[in-house]
């Protein structure tokens, strides 16, 4: 992990911000990306000289294409990006929330592509590189609310598993499956209808975002020649 340059959208909250402040510790460069800038200083603070933040929005592709070139100019390279940045305000086909489906779609999916698109011309020059994105078990399963949701989810394992068989044999390319983690997603479901129906999620057993933690330090301190295509990891009690 030491002086690997990791690259990490959605590094303002939850599992981002933690997996940040572990691989900081561990003696990796990280790049923190996503809107929050106070949230983003703070986490650089802690984590010290070899840590950067740049405010990103990636659903614009010139934010991504800013942040890997960011990222390189800064520490010269990049060797790992995580597509980890994501919303989920759930809600039911009948209320109609089409600009919330279209967030979902620009943050979820386009960020994903953008953040590819951004960086495998560097990786496939320098023929090393580690890709890793956040599905979700909604990328497995749909529920009701998650319509749109669980799509972004599944589109994300079609992008990871198409990009495993094109780059597969230079780069790596995992894909993370978490159930249930307490963090602030949801945070910014409208729905009443699903306000209703789920409350606060205070009842649903949840994981800390440690376990995410460690999935991803699992997935990036294989050997070289071992890469790990997917980690599926849900808290106990729920099936
Ligand atoms: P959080 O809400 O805590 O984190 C989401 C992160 O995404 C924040 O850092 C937020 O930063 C960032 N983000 C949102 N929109 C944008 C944007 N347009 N541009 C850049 N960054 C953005 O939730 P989690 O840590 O739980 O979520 C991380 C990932 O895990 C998501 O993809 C989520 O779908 C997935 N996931 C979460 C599960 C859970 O139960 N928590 C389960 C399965 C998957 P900012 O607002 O500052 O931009």
């Amino acid at each position: 992990m030491k002086n690997k340059v990791i690259v990490i959208t959605g590094a303002s909250s939850g599992m981002g911000a933690s997996t940040a402040r572990k691989l900081g510790q561990l003696g990796a460069k990280v790049v923190l990306a996503a809107r929050r800038e106070d949230q983003l200083k703070v986490l650089i603070n802690e984590i010290g000289d070899n840590a950067m933040y740049v405010r990103t929005d990636v659903s614009k592709q010139g934010d991504m294409d800013n942040l890997i070139q960011q990222a390189i100019g800064r520490f010269g390279q990049v060797d790992v990006l995580w597509n980890n940045a994501g919303i989920m305000p759930l809600s039911f086909f009948e209320e109609g929330q089409v600009s919330e489906w279209e967030r979902m779609i620009d943050i979820n999916i386009k960020g994903v592509l953008y953040g590819i698109n951004a960086v495998l011309p560097h990786m496939l020059e320098r023929g090393d590189g580690h890709i890793l994105a956040t599905s979700s078990m909604g990328g497995l399963n749909t529920f009701p609310s998650g319509g749109v949701y669980s799509c972004t989810k599944f589109a994300v394992r079609a992008i990871m598993e198409t990009l495993r068989k094109e780059v597969g044999e230079k780069i790596k390319v995992t894909t993370i499956y978490p159930g249930t983690v307490a963090t602030e997603l949801g945070h910014d479901i409208t729905s009443p209808k699903v306000r209703a129906l789920y409350g606060n999620l205070d009842g649903i057993p949840k994981m800390d975002s440690e376990a995410i933690v460690n999935a991803v330090v699992y997935a990036l301190s294989q050997p070289g020649n071992i890469t790990v295509n997917d980690v599926m990891l849900r808290p106990l009690g729920k099936t």
